[in-house]
């Protein structure tokens, strides 16, 4: 057993480090419980005790009442009454106002007696039982006293009387003793009843002393309990907290042994930290002297690579801190000089080279010294003693001191003129058009970006991009062939450049497209001024091979602006702005907007959809009826395509026939026209009334070229069993000028096998009209714009007039297009025009739409 004191229980214990709270003891709550259970137990019997008095006293009271009102009340009122019947008896017989007297005091005493007895009794509830035997000896003693009183009346009212009184007093004595005798009876009554109530009371007392007993057992019994448990309780709480303080005074120790061991790892750490620096420092010393070492190899390799390689080159050795320069003969001899001629110094070298390069190999030197660890090697011209630059390859390495300062510098000089030459020529070549001789595209795109890169960066002059193509440069291709071609462009070439300025670059793009970069532009209209030029000196009949040809171009123009960043975007802004000189006319130059760009681009945008959307069968066709003017009775329909657009709606063939003929989309789309127009020609014409219904497609030339267009022709009227002249092809009049032989061989062919052939257009193209009389075609249809003067009141009708009667002539049937009002109709019936279409008689239908016009006016059609 240990001596050694424990600490106190309430000191906090010594601590070094952060402790884990322990949670503190809950023993008062137990506590409190328990005394809260005794003072509930003793409560409740204390409750309990109180009740079983009072019911105890209720019963006392309860059996007093008991007494009073079966026993003692009624026998005391028989026996008043006893008493008084024979006293009345006798007192009838006396003198009646003594007698009255005499009865009346004794009747007033009893009857006051026996009155106090009834109040009494009555009261027992408040009074002892001791008191109420008292009370019956006082009446007794009142009897008596009436006795007395009897015994005085009897001497009052004299013998006689008192005789017949005497057998009376008998029975009231009888009576009298009668009453004793009751009282008596009374009294044994009173005493059982006392006896019995009594004895309840014991009995009560005694019941209710052993409950008492047992309660206090009880309770006993718990305080008993409650104090071992309390007790246990409280030896299990102090084993607890010795047991803590024993584990808080273990870690006390363990954190004590743990500071201990980190401070001695930590002097180790530190030794040998010390150590290692130690070792690093040697290290180092000894890296640093092998990449010396190193340095000094590499050199020395380096020199015996430079000598073994320079068995033709000229070398050198530059000491940096005298600024000597040794070179060698051979150095000399490569700049045309001999032995002893060149006094030395650095500057023999060094001032010969061309002003162009020198900048460079200033920079490049410098760059070398500071960071000498890969070798200097630049091309650059240096001049020869015959006036002549010569190409040479400078390949050198500094020297360094201890301090890798650079000391010295060792080269040599390689003559490159040779290699350097062809590659410059070969340079020429790639950045030139060998046909014009131009600056090509490459070329061109890399001086626009360094004039551009000016531009942005000095804020450089103000620069234009013209655009220029030929209008027409295919058809001579194709018609005259490559070798006129060629000898056009050149011409071209030639022209273009005798009008611009000098310093402006001329530059062939490829095939028929030329730019011009107008530089140093005092104002816009140094650009149209150019621009006008060359328009003029292109529109110039050229003569070549025997031809006349005209070489007309469009040209776009861009003016430089600060948000280009590349020369692309303005290649392209110059490219969109020549595409709208296309298409307002032709032979014109146009300034870039970019509203021209958003048409553009939104042109680009359906080209990229429009392939999808023929795959897809995005179109639907619409028909226009052609009437016959006179009556207005439908004779045919023309085949009107519209594309369905997802997302943009209906759109005009206006807007998309032109890009799906540059794409070639036309030819699968005018497909499936022609299949949709046959299949409702077909059906339309099984009418009855409208057998002889034809129906016109509108056919781009690109589709007349492809080779079989008429087999395919062939085979579509077969497939829908349809008569070759209920099908009628519109031929725009433009699209005879091209091809022209070709064209007229594939019409014949389809004229050959009944098929109808349309002059779409007519009017439109300049020149004699007559040209028709010799085309294989059955109709012409005059373009809208001959139609829309006629029916204004001074109108010149000569133009349609004439048209009608080449028509005519040519025993062709003539189609009026947009006949809008009743004017033009009335006017084009006076000239002789049989038929007609336009908003005057219908839109543009859907074949729904198609078959009601035709169920209410079937009886009208005429062929
Ligand atoms: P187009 O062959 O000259 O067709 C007549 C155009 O004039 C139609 O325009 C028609 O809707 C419109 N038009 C008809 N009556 C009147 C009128 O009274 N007043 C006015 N202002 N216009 C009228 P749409 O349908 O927009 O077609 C335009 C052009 O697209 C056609 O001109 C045709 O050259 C071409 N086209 C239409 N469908 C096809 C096709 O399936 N294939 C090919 N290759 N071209 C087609
Ligand atoms: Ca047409
Ligand atoms: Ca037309």
């Amino acid at each position: 057993m240990s001596n050694t004191p424990r600490p106190p229980r309430s000191e906090a214990p010594v601590s070094a480090g952060p402790r884990r709270k322990t949670p503190a003891p809950r023993w008062h709550v137990v506590y409190s419980l328990l005394a809260l259970f005794d003072v509930l137990v003793v409560g409740t019997g204390l409750v309990y005790i109180n009740r079983i008095v009072q019911s105890y006293n209720h019963s006392v009271t309860t059996s007093r009442v008991w007494m009073t009102r079966e026993g003692q009340i009624s026998t005391l009122e028989d026996a008043a009454s006893g008493v008084m019947a024979p006293a009345n008896q006798v007192f009838g017989s006396l003198d009646t106002q003594r007698a009255n007297q005499a009865l009346g005091v004794a009747v007033d005493g009893f009857t006051t007696r026996a009155e106090i007895l009834r109040a009494d009794l009555v009261g027992l509830a408040g009074h002892s039982l001791v008191q109420l035997l008292d009370d019956l000896s006082a009446a007794e003693s009142s009897v008596d006293t009436m006795r007395v009183a009897s015994g005085q009346v009897i001497a009052a009212v004299g013998r006689d009387d008192f005789k017949a009184a005497v057998s009376g007093m008998v029975a009231v004595d009888a009576d009298q003793r009668n009453l004793t005798d009751n009282l008596a009876a009374l009294r044994a009554d009173m005493q059982a009843a006392q006896t019995q109530v009594f004895d309840r009371q014991q009995h009560d007392i005694a019941s209710l002393q052993r409950f008492e007993y047992l309660i206090e057992g009880l309770f006993l019994l718990m305080v008993l309990a409650a104090t071992i448990y309390g007790s246990r309780l409280r030896s299990e709480f102090e084993r607890r907290t010795d047991e803590r303080e024993r584990h808080v005074r273990e870690l006390e120790a363990t954190q004590a042994e743990l500071t201990e061991a980190r401070n001695v790892l930590e002097e180790r750490v530190v030794a040998r930290t010390e150590e290692l620096a130690a070792a690093n420092a040697a290290l180092r010393d000894e890296i640093e002297e092998r990449r010396r070492a190193e340095a000094d190899l590499r050199l020395s390799e380096e020199r015996y690579a430079l000598a073994a390689h320079s068995a033709n080159d000229g070398l050198w050795d530059w000491d940096l801190r005298t600024n000597q320069f040794y070179s060698s003969p051979r150095w000399r001899a490569l700049l045309g000089y001999g032995d002893g001629e060149l006094s030395g110094g650095v500057n023999e070298w060094l001032d010969r080279v061309h002003p162009d390069d020198r900048v460079n190999l200033q920079i490049r030197i410098g760059t070398h010294l500071q960071d000498p660890s890969s070798p200097l090697e630049v091309e650059h011209r240096v001049l020869h003693r015959d006036g002549e630059y010569r190409w040479m390859l400078v390949r050198a390495t500094a020297v360094t001191d201890d301090k890798a300062q650079p000391v010295r510098m060792v080269g040599s000089h390689a003559d490159v003129s040779a290699r350097k030459n062809a590659e410059l020529a070969l340079l020429h070549v790639a950045m030139h058009d060998t046909l014009t001789g131009l600056p090509n595209r490459a070329c061109f795109m890399a001086h626009l970006d360094t004039v551009l890169r000016d531009f942005k960066a000095s804020g450089g002059s103000r620069f234009a991009v013209l655009f220029v193509d030929l209008d027409r440069f295919k058809v001579v291709n194709d018609s005259l062939g490559h070798t006129v071609g060629d000898e056009l462009l050149s011409e071209v070439a030639r022209r273009i450049t005798s009008v611009v300025r000098p310093g402006d670059m001329v530059a062939r793009l490829g095939g028929d497209e030329f730019t011009v970069l107008v530089e140093h532009l005092g104002s816009d209209d140094n650009a149209y001024a150019v621009a006008e030029r060359v328009l003029a000196a292109l529109g110039e009949p050229a003569h070549l091979d025997g031809y006349e040809v005209r070489a007309n171009a469009s040209i776009g123009v861009a003016f430089v602006k600060a948000d280009y960043t590349t020369p692309a975007e303005i290649l392209r802004d110059a490219d969109t702005a020549m595409y709208q000189a296309k298409s307002d006319g032709r032979g014109l130059y146009r300034v870039f907007e970019p509203s021209m760009y958003d048409t553009a681009l939104d042109n680009l945008v359906l080209e990229s959809e429009l392939s999808i959307a023929v795959e897809r069968e995005q179109f639907r066709v619409l028909y226009q009826p052609v009437v016959a003017l006179a009556d207005g009775g439908v004779v045919g329909l023309e085949a009107l395509v519209r594309w369905q657009h997802p997302t943009r709606g209906l759109i005009s063939p206006a807007t998309f026939v032109a890009i799906a003929e540059g794409t070639g989309d036309i030819v699968p789309l005018g497909r499936w026209v022609l299949e949709q127009a046959a299949a409702q020609a077909t059906m339309w014409r099984q009418r009855p009334g409208s057998e002889q219904l034809f129906v016109s497609v509108n056919v781009s030339p690109r589709e007349l070229w492809q080779h079989d267009f008429p087999d395919y022709v062939a085979a579509l009227l077969s497939r829908h069993g349809l008569a070759a002249g209920a099908l009628r092809l519109e031929v725009p009049e433009a699209s005879l000028m091209r091809h022209r032989d070709e064209t007229v061989a594939t019409l014949r062919r389809l004229r050959v096998m009944g098929v109808g052939v349309s002059i779409d257009d007519f009017g439109t193209a300049p020149g004699d009209p007559n040209y028709v009389a010799d085309l294989p075609v059955d109709a012409i249809k005059l373009d809208r714009s001959v139609v829309a003067p006629l029916g204004a009141t001074s109108a010149d009708t000569s133009l349609a007039a004439a048209l009608v009667g080449v028509g005519r002539g040519s025993n062709l049937a003539v189609v009026a297009e947009g006949v809008e009002t009743l004017e033009q109709q009335a006017a084009l019936v006076a000239l002789g025009c049989p038929f007609g279409q336009g908003y005057r008689f219908y839109e543009p239908l859907t074949s729904a739409e198609i078959d009601g016009v035709l169920a209410n006016a079937g009886s009208k059609i005429t062929g």
